[in-house]
Order: C-alpha cells, then sequence, then structure tokens
C-alpha cells in the first residue's frame, strides 16, 4: 500500500493498543519492536500464513480470521512448550474495509489477550486476495522446549481434548448448514480453535515430544514419529471423538474428519510410561482432557487399527505444493 494517511490511520485505529508489558521497549511506530528478553530463557519464534480461500472461504466473518490468525500460532507455540510473548501481523488486503477491519482486529485481540500476547509490529500491504501473517515470538525456561523429534520407542502417545471438530465445523460452514446446536458447535471449533498453551507449558519437562493438530491427526502424529526416527501405531476406537461430531455425522464420516481433517489445533505428545499419570494430573490441573490413542514403537511407520485390526484409509494431508 502507498505510504498515506490511510495506511497511519489504519494502523493507528485498529492495530496499535497500549501495551503494558516492560519487556516492550519499542512497539508500533518505530521502525522495529524493541524486546527484552529475559535472562535464562530460550526465545521461541513461529510464523503462519492465512491464505483466503486457502485457509479460509472469503465469506468465513472477519472475526474468526483474526481469531484463528492468533490462533494457529499460538498452537505452534504451545507445542514447543513456550509461553507466547510477541507478535507482528503482516496484512495484506484487498481493500481497507472498516467495517471487516473492526472484526477482524477484534477477534485477533480476542486471542491474543486470552494469553496476554501482545502486537508489537506489522506491515500493511495491498494485494489481490487478503493475506495474513502471524509472527509471535515466546520464551520458555533454558532448554525446557518440547521438540517433535525427541520421541522414543515404548511411550504413549496423547491427544488434548477432541479430534475431527474442526474439519466438520468448516464442512458445515461451506455447505451453510448451521442450524443445529451440534453443528454450530463444530463451527465455533473451526472459528476459534482453543490452542492448547497452558497445557504445552505444562507438558514441558513431562513431554517426550509434542505437535500440534493442524493437518490432520495422520499426517502431523506422522511427522513427530518421522522427525524422532520411531514407529507408531494407533487404535481408532481411541481417538476421542465430541458428541457434537458423532451427533453430526455417520461413524465413518466422523472417523474420517478424526484422522485426516486439519485445523483441530489440539496437541499429539508422546510420554514415557512412567510419567502417564504426572501428564494426565497436569492437563487436569489446565482443565483440559487428554486421551491415550496410541504408542511409540521402534522402527518407522505408523499403524492404523480399528478395533485391533489393521485399518486402511486415504491419508493425505493438506500440501500446498
Ligand atoms: P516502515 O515504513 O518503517 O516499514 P510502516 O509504515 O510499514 O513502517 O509501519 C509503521 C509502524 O507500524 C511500524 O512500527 C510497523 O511495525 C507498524 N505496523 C505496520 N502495519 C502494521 C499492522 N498491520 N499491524 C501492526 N503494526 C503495524
Ligand atoms: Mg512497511
Amino acid at each position: 500500500m502507498a505510504k498515506s494517511l490511510d495506511e497511519f490511520s489504519l494502523i493507528q485505529r485498529f492495530f496499535k493498543r497500549s501495551l503494558n508489558d516492560e519487556n516492550v521497549l519499542a512497539g508500533i511506530g518505530d521502525d522495529g519492536a524493541i524486546l527484552v528478553p529475559d535472562a535464562g530463557s530460550d526465545l521461541v519464534t513461529v510464523i503462519d500464513t492465512l491464505v483466503e480461500e486457502v485457509h479460509f472461504p472469503t465469506r468465513l466473518s472477519p472475526d474468526a480470521i483474526g481469531y484463528r490468525a492468533v490462533a494457529v500460532n499460538l498452537s505452534d507455540m504451545a507445542a514447543m512448550g513456550a509461553r507466547p510473548r510477541w507478535m507482528t501481523l503482516a496484512l495484506t488486503l484487498d481493500e481497507a474495509n472498516e467495517d471487516w477491519l473492526e472484526g477482524f482486529s477484534a477477534g485477533l485481540f480476542d486471542a491474543a489477550m486470552e494469553h496476554d500476547v501482545c502486537l508489537v509490529g506489522g506491515d500493511t500491504t495491498r494485494g489481490r486476495q487478503k493475506v495474513i501473517t502471524i509472527q509471535i515470538t515466546g520464551d520458555v525456561d533454558s532448554g525446557r522446549s518440547i521438540r517433535r523429534s525427541t520421541a522414543a520407542a515404548g511411550d504413549l502417545v496423547f491427544v488434548s481434548g477432541t479430534i475431527g471438530d474442526a474439519a466438520a465445523g468448516l464442512s458445515f460452514i461451506k455447505s451453510d448448514e448451521l442450524s443445529s446446536d451440534d453443528n454450530q458447535y463444530l463451527a465455533a471449533r473451526f472459528c476459534r480453535p482453543s490452542a492448547r498453551v497452558s497445557l504445552g507449558q505444562a507438558l514441558s519437562g513431562i513431554a517426550s515430544a509434542a505437535i500440534d493438530l493442524s493437518d490432520g491427526l495422520y499426517s502431523d502424529l506422522h511427522k513427530l514419529i518421522d522427525a524422532s526416527g520411531v514407529a507408531a501405531s494407533m487404535e481408532t476406537d481411541l481417538i476421542p471423538l465430541s458428541a457434537s461430531l458423532t451427533r453430526s455425522c455417520n461413524d465413518d464420516d466422523a472417523l474420517h474428519y478424526a484422522l485426516t481433517g486439519g485445523d483441530d489445533y489440539e496437541l499429539c505428545f508422546t510420554v514415557r510410561p512412567e510419567d502417564e499419570q504426572t501428564a494426565i494430573m497436569r492437563a487436569e490441573q489446565c482443565n483440559v482432557h487428554i486421551t491415550r490413542i496410541g504408542v511409540v514403537q521402534a522402527g518407522r511407520g505408523l499403524t492404523v487399527t480399528r478395533a485391533a485390526r489393521r485399518f486402511e484409509f486415504e491419508h493425505e494431508g493438506y500440501r500446498h505444493f
């Protein structure tokens, strides 16, 4: 966008909020943000882009777009066991529509304020379609971050929350089938995913590995075990499904959403058997339900069983290219 009063006032009006963080020496308004890391912490940085019509339908409410843009990054921070602190926003817009910006910034700050994250800078440009990139920097006590590459044979595989809701919700948003309470619940799971930030931090030092579920359970657990150089098996009957999902879909569709649907932003993590009870207790303290769905094994590859029999299904996770 050409430098203009419009761009300046757009930032002032929708994105500049007073900061209450003594670790931010300069935020929006200078050429760069100046952030002071705490001694004894490692910085963790994540970035995620949402492209109109790729990651969200154009008709999705601006509030949901803003909320999700932050939540998907919070979820990456959660998977690392880190505390999210500061974010920047690169915003490409087809037009400076004030109503859209009002809703978008409200959703964005809702998600940010739930986790005390401040917006410290960004960039605003014009383009043919909406593209929203958010980068979050956070911290974790030195050496305490959780990786996806450190699962070992014998570890137990857990997921948080319920799986498959968001993908079902997105399909109901697209087909405009939102009259029932169940479908609305599922749509809200897509629009306002609950990034498991406190769970991620509570699992630091307990989980042997973790990944967040953005592309689908099968594909994301596969990434975790590949990165760790191990195999795993999971049992479909153990995958936690919400009552709304099982009421809104038949069993096969529900399972399909759970295994291959993305956008849940729950955590999938592994723990050593001796740490299982601690993990369950810590999750309870965070008010998050966790469920054991499988086990890590020596070797390579992910085996899915249904009622203890090998289960074959189409399992391409989302790939951009
Ligand atoms: P520069 O020309 O130095 O890149 P800009 O005019 O692009 O600066 O931005 C001015 C200030 O506003 C900078 O501090 C930048 O970080 C901030 N900013 C720009 N766009 C956004 C946005 N969408 N959200 C938050 N801060 C923004
Ligand atoms: Mg700029």
